[in-house]
């Protein structure tokens, strides 16, 4: 007997989880616990020695977690999955489980500001070598792998200016060079309901849950996934050991929760988005706009090749440069001022001032951050509604 695979809506509600196993229980119950019990001496050794299933401490694992771990794994195409308390929290864990002194992170030359603050600031200063180089740039990643890189990292479309790195494509060069390679890409802007890059050839995917998998802007959360070897190892090292990020089981059921709406989510968030964003292009005030969506973005082609959807995400910038963004988000109503993004409310922030603020004004400009950029993480009201407050607040 044959079985159609679930389709990605089915399996972001069902994946991972069995009632029958749980009382009948529809959700997942949340396993408050710090630590686990055994039967006797010989089976809490069993578990220690991992030469037998089951929980032993709560920084390793727990029954909510696992849930979470394995439906995230699935939607991804992945092997196994890592969930860890924050999206840094993930990050660091795999960086630090996977490069040494004297090893390089070939990384992409935009990146959400922490991360390049961990790079710039945190991985630097225990000996391992950061390479920056625009990753839209084949050529320039071609030439900057070298025998001692061991992990080639970027975002797609990169936080915050909308560029769409080809995921496939550096996947290839990084494996022809050294099969061991680690690419790993942040895949927080899309999520797996619009791109997979494990199935385009990466061997890691880092989420911040905080945004899109949560979806409510009410957790900070994140997770890792990847072939199971690798997991493993960074629950062991990267988590348990030197990270300690570990996720709360109650953040991982709101997760779970999220989860269960995603792919609705993010068909919204995209057709708001396309909608916003061809509106804001025709705006006499607004002088570009960065979002793959739109036709003549330098990215259509490939976005449309790598992803589902657009996104929900757009970037703009003023005629009036820095003092006109700075107007136009001051008058802003319905729209919220706020970093972080994917959740259902609109949110307008300013990179430079705010996320993107831990590069200084000339890595900024070097790292190809404008000082005037805005950024939009579209939300899921009626989009007229949001227009119209931008309507009035450009209008100032
Ligand atoms: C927010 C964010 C992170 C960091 O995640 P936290 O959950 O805030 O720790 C990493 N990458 C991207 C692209 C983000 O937007």
């Amino acid at each position: 007997m044959s079985r159609k695979p679930l389709s990605f809506a089915t399996r972001a509600i069902h994946a991972g989880y069995n009632a029958s196993d749980n009382d009948g229980a529809l959700n997942p119950p949340v396993y408050m616990t710090s630590t686990y019990c055994f039967d006797s001496v010989e089976q809490g050794a069993a578990r220690f020695a991992g030469e037998a299933e089951g929980h032993v401490y709560s920084r390793l694992s727990n029954p909510t977690q696992a849930v979470l771990e394995e439906r995230l794994a699935n939607l991804e195409d992945a092997e196994a999955g890592l969930a860890t308390a924050s999206g840094m929290g993930a990050i660091t864990a795999a960086l630090w489980t996977l490069v040494g002194p004297g090893d390089t992170v070939l990384a992409d030359e935009t990146l959400y500001g922490c991360t390049f603050a961990y790079f710039e600031h945190g991985l630097k200063r225990f000996g391992v070598n950061v390479r920056f180089v625009d990753c839209t740039d084949l050529d320039a990643v071609a030439k900057a792998l070298d025998e001692t890189t061991r992990v080639v990292y970027f975002e797609s479309p990169v936080n915050p200016n909308m560029r769409v790195i080809d995921i496939a494509a550096v996947s290839r060069l990084a494996h022809g060079h050294n099969p061991d390679i680690q690419v790993m890409v942040d895949n927080t802007y899309c999520t797996p309901a619009l791109q997979r890059p494990l199935t385009l050839g990466a061997d890691l995917v880092v989420h911040s849950a905080t945004k899109y998998l949560g979806g409510h802007g009410d957790l900070i959360a994140g997770a890792v996934v990847g072939r199971k070897e690798i997991i493993d190892q960074i629950r062991l090292y990267g988590l348990k050991d030197m990270t300690g990020a570990v996720i709360s089981p109650m953040t991982a059921f709101l997760i779970l929760r999220g989860l269960k709406t995603l792919e609705l989510r993010m068909e919204r968030h995209s057709d708001n988005a396309q909608a916003l964003a061809e509106w804001l292009v025709k705006h006499p005030e607004v002088e570009s706009v960065y979002f793959p969506g739109l036709p003549d973005s330098p990215y259509h082609a490939l976005a449309k090749d790598q992803m589902a959807r657009p996104g929900g995400m757009i970037a703009l910038e003023l005629r009036g440069g820095f003092d006109a963004g700075v107007r136009f988000m001051n008058r802003l109503k319905l729209v919220k001022r706020a970093v972080s993004l994917g959740d259902a409310e609109t949110l307008c922030q300013h990179p430079a001032s705010m996320t993107h603020s831990t590069y200084t004004p000339e890595e900024r400009a070097e790292h190809g951050i404008s000082e005037g950029l805005v950024r939009i993480s579209v939300g899921l009201e009626t989009i007229g509604d949001v227009i119209a407050d931008i309507e009035q607040a450009l209008a100032g």
